[in-house]
């Protein structure tokens, strides 16, 4: 039986993973759950899973949680803050951790994990993002294992031959004879729109993904593709790969989830539905195959499957992250915290959509190069870059 505590229970991929575990509960049991205020979907999650642990960031959400689970004789540890989540993920109880906490408040509970030589399934990009090779020498020195469930990552991951698997964040793409990792994305809701109208998009119409059903803020970055630039940041510290490594290929009806291309010529992808418990499963399952729930692709019903090259005039978030993974750990810290500052006023309808990637530019453009060469430092770089970032919001605030 293998312990598992799940970071972000409560949200679109905590979902999902809750839906994997449930049909393996002879295989799994889950130790811990975190989020941050989802007090009602919490105590569903203790009531079905009888975790032993529960942390919660948000602190009077923790204490409502504490009082209901009394009211209904339950019975598990309920951990509070952000030090109450970084506990749970450094309990060393479990033997996986899924870190799938959104944004860069997913930093340090993973690391918390690293630093138990536990296996981490990775969805948190951000972490990874801002902390990739720091992170990956944390990995090596405490022994422990990173698993993506980012779909990309996870279709990648499957293309590639067993001893790179086993050694993400070190493998050797040359001796594993890969020529071009293909980096696909679907392009967002609004690939076809006409350039002159993408000022008028709202936020409701940039959170409706066409294919897949995810969280507010990456629909929001699927849109803008700075999804798909996060994920070439998190592509190269998982692949150890260079700039050069990785192609990004607009792949419209999202069947194939990513390639890998060989020096022979040969080429392998990955596809399925757009369903992450497949990638859950692969993470959960690994070096086997677990039942996820996710229905076979039925090749008879897809009629076609088209690629394009991306438009870095529509989608200028995915250049500006191309750009800062060139430009190092300090440039890609800051453009993930101006994104999430960005991204959060206009969820909440203070800058218009054409303004996330001109608030995460100048900050950018503001934000001094330095070494990063701790944890801390890359913190202070967060903060500072979220303290430039608001004050360039305020001055487009509608
Ligand atoms: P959601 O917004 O649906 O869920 C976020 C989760 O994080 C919730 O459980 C939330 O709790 C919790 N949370 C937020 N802040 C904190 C905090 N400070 N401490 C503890 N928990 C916190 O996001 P998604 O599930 O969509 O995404 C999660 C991560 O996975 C992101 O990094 C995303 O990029 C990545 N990912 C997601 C994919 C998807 O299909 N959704 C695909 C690939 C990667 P609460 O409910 O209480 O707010
Ligand atoms: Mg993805």
């Amino acid at each position: 039986m293998r312990q598992v505590t799940l970071l972000g229970a409560t949200g679109s991929i905590g979902t999902s993973t809750l839906d994997v575990l449930r049909r393996h509960k002879d295989e799994f049991r889950l130790h811990g759950v975190a989020c941050a205020k989802s007090v009602d979907k919490m105590l569903e999650i203790v009531k079905e899973f009888k975790v032993d642990v529960v942390a919660m960031s948000d602190e009077a959400a923790a204490e409502e949680l504490a009082l209901k689970l009394k009211a209904n004789n339950l019975f598990a540890e309920v951990l509070k803050g952000d030090s109450g989540v970084e506990q749970l993920a450094g309990d060393g109880v479990a033997d996986v951790v899924v870190g799938a906490i959104v944004g860069a408040a997913g930093l340090k509970p993973v690391l918390a994990a690293v630093k138990t030589g536990c296996v981490i399934a990775l969805a948190n990009k951000e972490a990874l993002v801002m902390s990739g090779q720091l992170f990956f020498e944390e990995v090596k020195k405490y022994g422990a294992k990173v698993l993506p469930i980012d779909s990309e990552h996870s279709a990648i991951f499957q293309c590639l031959p067993y001893e790179a698997q086993i050694d993400l964040g070190y493998c050797d793409l040359r001796k594993a004879h890969v020529n071009k990792i293909l980096l696909t994305g679907s392009g967002g809701p609004f690939r076809d729109t006409p350039l002159e109208d993408l000022k008028h998009v709202t936020a409701k119409q940039a959170i409706s993904h066409p294919v897949w059903s995810m969280g507010p803020k990456i629909s929001v970055d699927s849109a803008t593709m700075m999804n798909k630039g996060l994920e070439f940041i998190e592509a190269r510290y998982l692949f150890n790969a260079t700039d050069n490594d990785i192609q990004v290929v607009v792949h419209p009806q999202s069947v194939i989830h990513s390639m890998v291309s060989f020096i022979d010529g040969a080429i392998m992808a990955q596809l399925g539905q757009p369903d992450m418990r497949t990638p859950i499963a692969v993470a959960l399952g690994f070096s086997s195959r677990l039942e996820s729930g996710v229905n076979q692709l039925d090749f008879t019903k897809i009629s076609n499957l088209t690629f394009r090259e991306p438009d870095f005039e529509r989608y200028p978030c995915l250049r500006l992250a191309m750009q800062a993974s060139l430009s190092g750990q300090a440039a890609t810290t800051c453009l993930n915290a101006s994104n999430e500052v960005a991204v959060d006023a206009f969820l909440n309808n203070r800058i218009s959509y054409l303004d996330i990637a001109k608030v995460v530019e100048e900050t950018l453009n503001q934000m001094p190069y330095a070494t990063l060469s701790s944890i801390d430092e890359i913190l202070q770089t967060d903060a500072k870059s979220r303290e430039v970032a608001l004050k360039i919001v305020e001055t487009l605030a509608c």
